[in-house]
């Protein structure tokens, strides 16, 4: 990531605008990621999403141990 590129207005979610030279900055009001590049936006926003379907996988899949080794043999005592 080199750092040379021209103050550019962007603007986050929030509706927060301000200016920026990095490709990633850190917007004030929200505390969420604004990026320089509207497709490093999407792919930040599509790797949110896949890291939010990992966590649920794994959130199942404890709850599936949780089941089968805890739940399970408490009912058949
Ligand atoms: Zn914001």
């Amino acid at each position: 990531m080199t750092n040379n590129l021209a103050p550019k207005t962007v603007e986050c979610k929030c509706g927060h605008a301000f200016e920026t030279n990095l490709h990633k900055s850190w917007c004030e009001k929200c505390c969420s990621p604004v990026f320089y590049h509207a497709k490093d936006q999407r792919r930040h926003k599509w790797s949110s999403y896949y890291m939010m379907t990992v966590m649920a996988t794994v959130l199942l899949f404890v709850t599936y141990l949780f089941v089968e080794l805890i739940a399970k043999p408490l009912l058949s005592l």
